[in-house]
Order: C-alpha cells, then sequence, then structure tokens
C-alpha cells in the first residue's frame, strides 16, 4: 500500500492566530500560557485536518513561535552569552535571540537571519565555536508528538537532521580563525542520538529528519560525514525517513544510498529528471522512497497524471509498500487553505490549491497509487484532469501581443547606446550632481497615517481624489524635507506603496492577489505574494503621475523608482507553464515602457531594484550562468531603452557579491547602491580588484535600527570607502529604503550624511 504524508505545515493557523498571538505576547498583552493556548490549539487543528483529509503520515513538531531552527538552537544550549545573564525566561532569551530585545535596560541584537535555500524564509543562523557545550534541554519532537498523541493522532515527528544544522551554522565571535562548524559532529551527535533515544522510548515508529544541504554542491565532500552521522543515529533512533527538499541529489545518491536509513524522500517538483538515478541507487537496498510530487514551494494545483505516472514507475521498480506520496518540501512556503479566499473567481480557485487542498492532493495520489476501488477517488482523478485540462486551455490563450512582443525582442535593445564613460559625461552636465552626490533608496517613513489613509481607500471609506490628494501631500512633504536637509537627487518617497512588488503587481495585467495567502518570511512577519497567472503586460503607466508631481515641486533632479523584473518574479509565485525567463522577459518589456515613459515626463534619473537578484540564483552552481544570463539580460531590457543623458541605478539590499560580480559588471547601470554600512572593506576591494567601472554608492549607514549614525561616523565611512572607489563615481546614500524608519531619526541621520558629504566635497 502506498502511504501519503505531509513534511511539514504552515505555523500561522487559518486567522492568523499564531501571529498575532506571538505579537501579543511580545507587547506585553498576552501571557505565556495564553500564548501556549493559541499554539497548541493551532497544532491541533492543523493535525486534526490532516487527518480528516486522510493524510497517513502527519508532521509534528514542525511548529514553531519563530522559527524552527532557532528552536533547535535554543533546545541544544546554542544560545550566545550575550543572552544568558539578564535575567530573562527561556522562551524571553529565545525570543531575544530572534528579534532582539530593547527593554527594562537589556539592549541586545537579534542574532543574523540568513535565507532559507532559495526560498524567501529566513532563518536564524545558529553560532557555533569550539566552546560550544550541546545540552538537550527539552525536546520539542517528544513533546508535540505526545501532544497529537493526546488527542489521539498518532504523527512522525520532524527533525532537522545534524550536517544539515552545522552546516546551516556560523562560526561564532570568540571561535578559532579556522573554525568549521561541522568539526563540532562528534560533540553534537550524542545529542541527537539522546533525542532519537527519547523519540523511541515514546512509542514513535519513524522520523523524519530533514538533511536539505544534500542538494547542495558542498554536500558532496560530507559523505564521511553523513556516513558517520547515520549509522550512530540508526543505532537508537526510530525508522529515518531522510528528507531532502528544493533541488537535486545528484551524484550525492551514491552516498545516500550507503546510509543505514529506512526512508529518503526527494523532490520530483523541483528535479522531476533524478528519479531514474534515485530508482537504480536504492532499488537493492531496503529504503523506501516518498515521492516529493505535490509542491511545497508554488500554489498550483498538482496534476495527478503526471504524479501518477512517477509514482507508477516507482512502484514498478521498488513495490507499493516501499513508496509514499508526499508533498516536495514542508509546506510551511504556503498558505493555509484556499477557502478563505472570498474574491477568486471560481476559474481562478480552480486553478490553485493550498496547504490543506494539497494534503487532500497527496492522501488522494496514494489511495489512487494504491489501487483504490473507492468511487470517491475515481471521481477526485476525473475532477483533476478535468481542471487541469481546463488550466491548460487557459495557458494556450496568450497574449498573442506580449508573446510576439518578446519574439521580436533584438540585441540594441539591451544596450544602451554609448558607454558608460560617454554616458556620465552627458549625466554629469544635464544632472548637474555636485562630486559624493547624496540621495536615498527611495521610500521615506511608511507612517501610520499613510497606511491608514490606503486601508480607508481600500476599504472605500474615502474617495478616490481624496486618497491622492493625501498622497500628494505626503510626497510634497518628502520633497520639501529633501530640499531643506540639502540632498541633491531626491526622491518621491514611495508613501502610494503597501509593498515594492504587490505594487506594481496589481497594476499590471497576468497577476492575481489573495485575502489570506500570508506566507512566513520571518519570525512574526508574513507576506502574501502576488501570483502570475498569465501573460504580464501594463496597460497604462503606473508611476509616473507620482515622479512627474513631485518634479513639478522641485528644481532638484527627482529619481524614478521602480522594482525590477527578476524581483517582482522571486517575490510571487511564478507561472509553471511557462519559464520563469519568459515571465521576466515580460516583466521587463512592461516595465522598459515605463522607465521610456518617466524619462519622456522629465525624469532623468530612473532606479530599478534588483535586490532579489542573488537570491534567485539556482542551488546548484552549474545551473547559475544560465539563471545570470538571462536575470542580467531581463534587468538591461527594462533599462536599456533611455538615451544617454538619463541616468539608471539599481540597488541591491546585500554585499554579497564576490562570485556574482561579472553580473553585477554587466548590468551596466550607470549607479547602483548596496548595502555596506555592516560589511567589511572586502566588499570594495572586490569592486577594485575587479575594476568596476560604473558610478557606486556604497551605503554609509544602517537603516534597520533606530539609532543615528554621528557626522564623524559617516565622514569615517566616507574616507575608508573613497581610499578604494575613486572619489568621481561615489554617491553618498544609506544602505537600503526608509520606510521601516521614523521620521526623527531619519531627520538627523540624513543631516548628518549631507554634513559628511559636503565636508567630503571640500577636501576633494
Ligand atoms: N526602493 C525601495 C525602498 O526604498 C527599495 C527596497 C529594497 O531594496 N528592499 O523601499
Ligand atoms: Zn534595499
Amino acid at each position: 500500500m502506498v502511504l501519503s504524508s505531509v513534511l511539514g505545515f504552515p505555523r500561522i493557523g487559518a486567522n492568523r492566530e499564531v501571529k498575532k498571538a506571538v505579537e501579543a505576547y511580545w507587547a506585553g498583552k498576552l501571557s505565556v500560557e495564553e500564548l501556549s493556548k493559541v499554539a497548541a490549539d493551532v497544532k491541533k487543528a492543523s493535525w486534526t485536518s490532516l487527518q480528516a483529509r486522510n493524510v497517513d503520515l502527519i508532521p509534528s513538531g514542525d511548529f514553531s513561535l519563530y522559527d524552527h531552527v532557532l528552536d533547535h538552537s535554543a533546545a541544544f544550549n546554542v544560545i550566545p552569552k550575550r543572552y544568558t545573564g539578564l535575567g530573562l525566561s527561556a522562551l524571553d532569551v529565545y525570543f531575544a535571540m530572534g528579534r532582539g530585545r530593547q527593554a527594562d535596560g537589556v539592549d541586545v541584537p537579534a542574532c543574523e537571519m540568513k535565507k532559507w535555500f532559495d526560498s524567501n524564509y529566513h532563518y536564524v543562523v545558529p553560532e557555533l565555536s569550539e566552546q560550544t557545550e550541546f545540552k538537550l534541554l527539552y525536546n520539542k519532537a517528544v513533546q508535540e508528538y505526545n501532544e497529537a498523541k493526546a488527542i489521539g493522532i498518532t504523527t512522525r515527528p520532524v527533525i532537522l537532521g545534524p550536517v544539515s544544522y552545522l552546516v546551516l551554522g556560523k562560526a561564532a565571535k570568540e571561535a578559532s580563525p579556522n573554525f568549521q562548524p561541522i568539526s563540532l559532529l562528534s560533540k553534537i551527535l550524542p545529542i541527537y542520538k539522546q533525542l532519537l533515544e527519547e523519540l523511541k522510548t515514546a512509542g514513535v515508529d519513524s522520523v523524519q529528519v530533514d538533511e536539505p544541504i544534500l542538494v547542495l554542491d558542498k554536500a558532496a565532500s560530507l559523505d564521511k560525514e553523513y556516513a558517520t552521522a547515520y549509522a550512530e543515529l540508526s543505532s537508537v533512533a526510530p525508522r529515518i525517513m531522510l528528507t531532502t527538499y528544493f533541488s537535486r541529489l545528484d551524484s550525492n545518491i551514491n552516498f545516500i544510498a550507503k546510509l543505514p536509513i529506512a526512508g529518503l524522500h526527494i523532490d520530483l517538483c523541483r528535479a522531476p529528471n533524478q528519479l531514474d538515478d534515485v530508482l537504480t541507487a536504492i532499488k537493492p537496498k531496503n529504503i523506501v522512497l516518498s515521492l516529493g510530487v505535490v509542491s511545497g514551494r508554488n500554489i498550483w494545483k498538482c496534476d495527478f497524471n503526471t504524479a501518477i505516472k512517477q509514482g507508477q514507475k516507482a512502484i514498478n521498480a521498488l513495490g507499493g509498500d516501499r513508496v509514499i506520496v508526499a508533498t516536495s518540501s514542508s509546506l510551511l512556503h504556503t498558505p493555509v487553505t484556499l477557502a478563505s479566499e472570498k474574491k477568486l473567481t471560481h476559474q481562478q480557485k480552480d486553478w490553485f490549491s493550498f496547504a490543506l487542498e494539497k494534503a487532500t492532493e497527496v492522501a488522494t495520489l496514494a489511495a489512487i497509487l494504491s489501487g483504490s476501488q473507492d468511487p470517491k477517488i475515481a471521481a477526485a482523478l476525473e475532477k483533476n484532469t478535468a481542471s487541469i485540462a481546463k488550466r491548460r486551455e487557459f495557458e494556450h490563450t496568450s497574449d498573442d501581443a506580449v508573446r510576439k512582443r518578446v519574439a521580436s525582442i533584438t540585441d540594441d535593445m539591451y544596450h544602451r547606446k554609448n558607454k558608460f564613460a560617454t554616458r556620465m559625461d552627458l549625466q554629469a552636465k544635464h544632472l548637474k550632481l555636485p562630486r559624493f552626490p547624496t540621495t536615498t533608496i527611495g521610500s521615506f517613513p511608511q507612517t501610520n497615517e499613510i497606511r491608514t489613509a490606503r486601508a480607508k481607500f481600500g476599504k472605500k471609506d474615502i474617495s478616490e481624489a481624496e486618497y491622492e490628494d493625501f498622497i500628494k501631500k505626503e510626497i510634497e512633504t518628502v520633497v520639501r524635507f529633501q530640499e531643506k536637509v540639502g540632498l541633491d537627487l531626491l526622491v518621491h518617497g514611495e508613501a502610494e506603496r503597501n509593498d515594492m512588488v504587490q505594487y506594481f503587481g496589481e497594476q499590471l495585467n497576468g497577476f492575481v492577489f489573495t485575502q489570506n495567502a500570508w506566507v512566513q518570511s520571518y519570525g512574526s512577519r508574513y507576506v502574501r505574494p502576488p501570483i502570475i497567472v498569465s501573460d504580464v503586460s501594463r496597460s497604462a503607466p503606473m508611476t509616473v503621475r507620482w515622479s512627474s508631481y513631485a518634479q513639478s515641486l522641485t528644481e532638484k533632479p527627482m529619481k524614478g523608482m521602480l522594482t525590477g523584473p527578476v524581483t517582482i518574479l522571486n517575490w510571487s509565485f511564478p507561472r509553471e507553464d511557462v519559464s520563469r525567463k519568459l515571465q521576466s522577459q515580460q516583466l521587463a518589456l512592461a516595465l522598459r515602457d515605463e522607465v521610456i515613459d518617466l524619462e519622456a515626463a522629465g525624469i532623468s534619473a530612473i532606479q530599478v531594484d534588483e535586490p532579489a537578484i542573488r537570491e534567485g540564483l539556482p542551488l546548484r552552481r552549474s545551473d547559475w550562468d544560465e539563471y545570470l544570463q538571462w536575470a542580467v539580460d531581463t534587468f538591461k531590457l527594462a533599462t536599456a531603452g533611455v538615451s544617454d543623458v538619463t541616468q539608471t541605478h539599481s540597488h541591491f539590499c546585500y554585499s554579497d557579491f564576490d562570485d556574482i560580480f561579472p553580473s553585477i559588471q554587466r548590468l551596466d547601470a550607470d549607479v547602483i547602491s548596496i548595502e555596506f554600512s555592516k560589511s567589511d572593506m572586502k566588499l570594495l576591494h572586490t569592486f577594485q580588484q575587479y575594476g568596476y567601472s560604473n558610478q557606486i554608492g556604497p551605503g554609509v549607514y544602517d537603516i534597520h535600527s533606530p539609532r543615528v549614525p554621528s557626522e564623524e561616523e559617516i565622514t569615517k565611512r566616507l574616507d575608508t570607502t573613497r581610499a578604494i572607489i575613486p572619489a568621481h563615481l561615489m554617491f553618498v546614500n544609506p544602505d537600503c529604503g526608509l520606510k521601516t524608519r521614523g521620521w526623527k531619526e531619519t531627520e538627523a541621520s540624513l543631516a548628518n550624511l549631507v554634513a559628511a558629504a559636503r565636508k567630503a566635497r571640500e577636501s576633494a
């Protein structure tokens, strides 16, 4: 019999209960007991609904109040010293590590967060060193297993495996210079053994051990570590289902197949072609194969017939008892249920599956593959076949004009007319910016008034005219402030934008929006990614009226502000019937028109933000070139339509350029602004070493904190920067947009920034 399984479930609750409760706890409005009660109820609801949907292997231990990697660190005593001895409860230490704490005389910043593989989920990075003393402070997997058991539901606990846990960590400050976290493997294994032994004692039959790093190139050199770890663990653990997701195993399957594991899970949504190799490798072993055929990363309805073919192939090779049908990864990256969507059309609803609907999908597929004679199952297959056929039909009704336009893109559309050096002279004459020109990244504080006005307009409590007036006033405030403080290249402040992707998605054809499809980004922060459902095009200018209004208020040059094609794509749920490249090209053409319209409206500097270019990198390095080729090309397609006097800008919120440097140069933006205030000089040396030739604004202060940088501090930053980057190429700007900041610190910080730039000018 083929079993069904779900690898993990969203933690937010159908009505965002957990998010709200956690935030209320932080605000001191909810007690620990009340918070635990909300969490327990949400867990119960998830387990119950998965059981009601006939899922055989239901996860437990995957719930989290903040982040599952942080849960492991807290349980393993991987708690940096700065969080202990503050008189905080264990729960408050946990939250302090996740989000920092500034109250009652305690002031500690948060631990570093990193993107979870290629998703938009962030995990809290474990800090490890030779001094780390692993201890099992509590066993969350056992606790949740028992919680579920108490309501009569047998679950399969989920833990993050030891090799992935260590590799995802980083060397703590006190570690010796060449310290590698993986060197702690022999120290952490006894803790894992204890954890797994306790699970076995609690009656657990099989445990899901996530080892997602097995899909990365670097896992190839960890074969010995894997062999050691799993030999030790399997001797005491319940049956181990080793799970991998988000990409393919490639040659790593050779050593994985030799591990003493009961099962292996592979992602067949991201990497369907790996099935044959994996089947060949595990066939002679006694390993169960869990097929990740229902996507944990996207919201499209599963195509049953494709999944059945894959399942059948696995059954033919291994027999039905050695096959499980599963979600490709945890459903953490999908919203809870389609049932909460009241505004989608019938047709649209029929295209999608959210977490609960996906649970039904795995259960139905398992029943089909087990040869179920239940007429309900036959009906479900028929219904799915019809839905998919309808979707395919819809996909064929492509927008011919858009498709033709993409097909007729010519090479010259990717290039500016002249080389950068020529453009720089022309732009200098046109924009008349001083040396060390000052500017910002785009957004200004999104105050409560702005959010309230937007909400009122959304509910039609105020008219469009009233809302427009309100936004215009906000723009005027921002412009007047920038003039007063003495910035050189102004922005309009982005008050009209709810979000840098949603704002554009809402105005472009081809997108659909949800009301409740929240997906965790980090901690209690959730986003609602738009869904690309068909060919993308622009019916009318999107930002021109705001930018030209802002320009009409001032003699100083105004910078137009757009989100780039790769970022819009990466922060949306993409289509799966056409390539990411085609979707990005369509977005680029729409943005190209916007860029050209802005120029025609008298905007002479235009910024196209691409903060997500880096996170879109495929997990396997051999796939990078292809991605970077189209990603950079589509940025160029979006921006290269303007004349040489118009200055193009781009912005990146990270400082990790080493391995993608040639692509940053190839963007050929006239000016880039990058995160820099928290980075060391190595970053600038990279730019210098490669001979980066265009203008660059390394951020002079961190906008993630309300702290005001002093003029001296900024001057110091500028001095070290100009020792490496030629002064005539430098811009002076903060690290990122100011939307999360208050006005008070914004005013003070920018005044200091301008003063420091002026000083630099005098000494140039
Ligand atoms: N222009 C955007 C802003 O200032 C850029 C945001 C970002 O880089 N994430 O808010
Ligand atoms: Zn940024």
